[in-house]
């Protein structure tokens, strides 16, 4: 009698104890949804000696002072960049000077040409390298479904035929190769500076010269605030894109990197050998090529990291330092898109 009674008292505790702490927990995360917990960890600052330092070949002096709410410079002084530090009147007129041709790289294959590509050009058509002289580039095994989108002065538009390949991990990974060669042809003689991008986003804010450089890569929105031995770096010491414990700077997204034309050659060149040395050995990495272009960025820096503003994902929500987003990423509806 004694025993069940005190079963029975306990079995209330426990059950007291729950419903008071569902109580405090379904409000706390409605209000500040675990996605927000890294908010948490504070972001570490650039050093004012290393800031008043730094130049940059579009941008000319960069105000990095102007965020001090956020790190605006790697430990190997890289800028930054985030909105309010750099002057875009500026970066404009610098690239005007220097007379660049700027090319754009999409891949649309299968499903995802109709669903992504038209909304992905329109918007660069209003946002990207406005004022420049630029040529997208769209890879595709489909030239004839290319939407036609009114194209501005100064800009052209390619269709590059590329075969399918079956698996949508694949055809990610093919990028590289493809790239690579096409940075070697017409694309590199043309182009001075290209940015390479995935198709499901679109732009919604300026993207302009300010984010050219030697190399330059784009901080992920899902990991810039965490500590960098839990970022999702490759670890398995086999593969070819295998990060140790203590390595990386920082989680890099391969929906956004860019570069000179020989940088570029140089970085899918990297990936393309990584990628087929994996294969050969049965394996392929955590995140396919992002894995291959984070080992690439931690053996070569970028020399100039784009902020998250450039790549948000709206998924995150709103944030106080994401002040004014370029690109969004599309809804991941892979049901949709991937076989
Ligand atoms: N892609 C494509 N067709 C496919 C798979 C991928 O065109 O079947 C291209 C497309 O440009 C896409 C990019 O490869 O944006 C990377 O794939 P995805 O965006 O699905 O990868 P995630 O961003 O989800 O890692
Ligand atoms: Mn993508």
């Amino acid at each position: 009698m004694a025993l069940t009674s005190g079963l029975g008292v306990r079995k209330r505790i426990f059950w007291q104890l729950t419903v008071f702490a569902l109580g405090f927990l379904v409000p706390l995360l409605y209000w500040f949804p675990i996605r927000n917990l890294d908010l948490l960890i504070p972001m570490d600052v650039c050093p004012s000696a290393t800031m008043a330092l730094l130049k940059d070949n579009f941008t000319g002096g960069l105000q990095l002072g102007n965020r001090p709410d956020v790190l605006t410079c790697t430990s190997w002084k890289a800028p930054i960049i985030w909105h309010g530090t750099f002057n875009p009147d500026v970066a404009q007129q610098k690239a005007r000077q220097q007379n660049l041709t700027i090319g754009l790289t999409v891949f649309a294959i299968g499903r995802y040409l109709g669903k992504y590509l038209e909304r992905f050009l329109e918007s660069a058509e209003r946002h990207f390298m406005v004022g420049q002289r630029v040529v997208y580039y769209v890879f595709t095994e489909q030239p004839d479904a290319v939407p036609h989108v009114a194209l501005g002065p100064h800009r052209q538009l390619r269709v590059e035929f590329v075969a399918r390949e079956q698996r949508w991990q694949d055809v990610s990974m093919a990028r590289m190769h493809t790239l690579h060669q096409a940075l070697g042809r017409r694309l590199g003689r043309e182009t001075q500076f290209v940015l390479c991008m995935d198709v499901d986003q679109h732009f919604i804010g300026p993207f302009g010269p300010e984010v050219l450089a030697e190399s330059v890569a784009q901080l992920h929105a899902w990991h810039y605030h965490w500590p960098r031995w839990l970022l999702p770096f490759e670890r398995d010491a086999r593969s070819a894109a295998a990060l140790a414990p203590h390595e990386g700077d920082f989680y890099y997204h391969a929906a956004v990197f860019g570069g000179s034309v020989a940088a570029l050659r140089r970085l899918t060149a990297h990936c393309a050998l990584g990628l087929r040395q994996d294969r050969a050995r049965g394996l392929e990495a955590l995140w396919h090529d992002e894995s291959h272009l984070n080992k690439f960025f931690w053996l070569h820096k970028p020399a100039k990291v784009l902020s998250p503003e450039f790549c948000w994902s709206p998924d995150i929500g709103r944030r106080a330092e994401i002040r004014h987003p370029r690109l969004l990423w599309a809804p991941k509806e892979y049901a949709e898109v991937r076989d």
